[in-house]
């Protein structure tokens, strides 16, 4: 039979796997409006509340005035502009590197920057829960692709044994994103060092959270200098949009020159440059810990409260904490039963995240209020009840 757009929308529907947008009107703060009701927002990345600081805002605004809204080309064609610049020598010093490079998006970073490591004849060493950037940037390098058990490095120094040749490069989410869970940095450090392998991480959900000034988690796990590409975005704990590769000197002229997502892309415009720079200084000021010190609590405090609750959570300490229900269709009813609670959290299915690994994912906000979150357990606790899953 001729595989028709809505033959191919019927199932989909059918596996439970349909996806589609909410409107949300206003602005990314702990308390949203869908569809015209107010509900506590559950599944945003604006983990420090930054997506509406003032700080950003007359930062981003003050930047439009000056040099207007866009950057007019990719850099290597219109030139890179003087906050191209700043904000490149703001991360490469907040994360202790020698330089930076910016990127248009994650998206955009680990699918330029993989196929400028490697190609045909090199061997990719990649956990099996990594972010779909990761294993698109793979997939398009050429390199073989060796996926190891989710943070298992003894397999994963079996595996190197067997398979290392050519150029190696072990690549890994520093927290992973739909798990919560760290990395376990220090032993991929010590087989990278072994295999005279890269070491790349994308620390898209650490980058302002972790460690030190929120310097992430390489620096939390005391291996910054050990991995040769710490990758992380604007668009999450830092309220903006884009991202970076904190690297060598060297490591970045190479960038400039095979990148493709980097070549061939209009870069980031002067609003965007601008929110980003100011997030970078902010994070790393009083008020930053405070942030970051508030959302550990908040964290720590919803944590235990679904646990008391009876739901099986991964073990883990971060802001990311996912109920796994398994089948897909249950977490869309818990996902749908508690917006009519007012609470928004988002089910994960396949295929983002593993076959019969469904979940809620919930994400803390540093702007939650401690009576957000005890209404919010106390509701997820009466749904769960209601759907057998707890
Ligand atoms: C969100 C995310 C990305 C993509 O970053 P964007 O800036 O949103 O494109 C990449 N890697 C991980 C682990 C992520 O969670």
């Amino acid at each position: 039979m001729n595989r028709t757009i809505q033959n191919e929308l019927e199932d989909i529907r059918n596996r439970g796997l349909l996806r589609s947008t909410r409107l949300i009107s206003g602005r990314q703060t702990a308390r949203v409006t869908c569809n015209g009701h107010d509900v506590l927002l559950l599944c945003s990345n604006n983990y420090l509340g930054l997506a509406d600081h003032p700080v950003l805002a007359a930062a981003s605004i003050a930047a439009i005035e000056q040099f207007g809204t866009s950057s007019g080309a990719s850099r290597l064609v219109s030139g890179t502009m003087e906050l191209h610049e700043r904000l490149e020598a703001a991360v490469a010093s907040f994360k202790k590197r020698e330089a930076a490079l910016l990127f248009n998006s994650g998206y955009a970073a680990n699918t330029g920057i993989i196929p400028a490591l490697v190609g045909r004849g090199d061997v990719v060493f990649s956990d099996r829960l990594n972010h779909a950037s990761i294993v698109d940037g793979i997939l398009l390098s050429g390199a073989r692709l060796v996926r190891y058990p989710h943070n298992d490095f003894a397999r994963l120094a079996l595996l190197m044994e067997k398979h290392a040749k050519g150029r190696s490069l072990i690549v890994s989410d520093g927290v992973f994103s739909m798990d919560g869970d760290i990395a376990p940095l220090a032993e991929l450090a010590e087989l990278k060092r072994k295999h005279g392998a890269l070491l790349m991480v994308d620390d898209a959900h650490g980058c302002g959270v972790l460690g030190e000034q929120g310097r992430g988690s390489a620096e939390l796990l005391g291996v910054g200098g050990d991995v040769d590409i710490q990758m992380g975005t604007f668009g999450k704990a830092l309220g903006s949009f884009g991202a970076y590769a904190a690297v060598s000197a060297e490591m970045r002229e190479l960038l400039i020159n095979r990148a493709r997502s980097f070549i061939f892309s209009t870069s980031l415009p002067p609003s965007v440059l601008a929110a980003s720079l100011a997030a970078v200084e902010l994070v790393q000021t009083p008020e930053g810990d405070e942030l970051r010190k508030q959302l550990c609590v908040n964290t720590r405090f919803f944590r235990d409260g679904l646990k008391e609750a009876g739901f099986r959570i991964p073990d883990g300490s971060t802001q990311i904490v996912p109920i796994i229900i398994g089948s897909a269709v249950t977490t869309m009813q818990f996902s749908d039963a508690l917006l009519e609670e007012g609470l928004f959290a988002q089910g994960i299915r396949p295929p983002t995240v593993p076959e019969g690994t469904s979940r809620l994912r919930f994400t803390m906000m540093a702007t939650h209020t401690h009576a957000d979150i005890a209404g919010a357990v106390e509701r997820i606790r009466a749904v769960g009840r209601r759907l057998g899953v707890v």
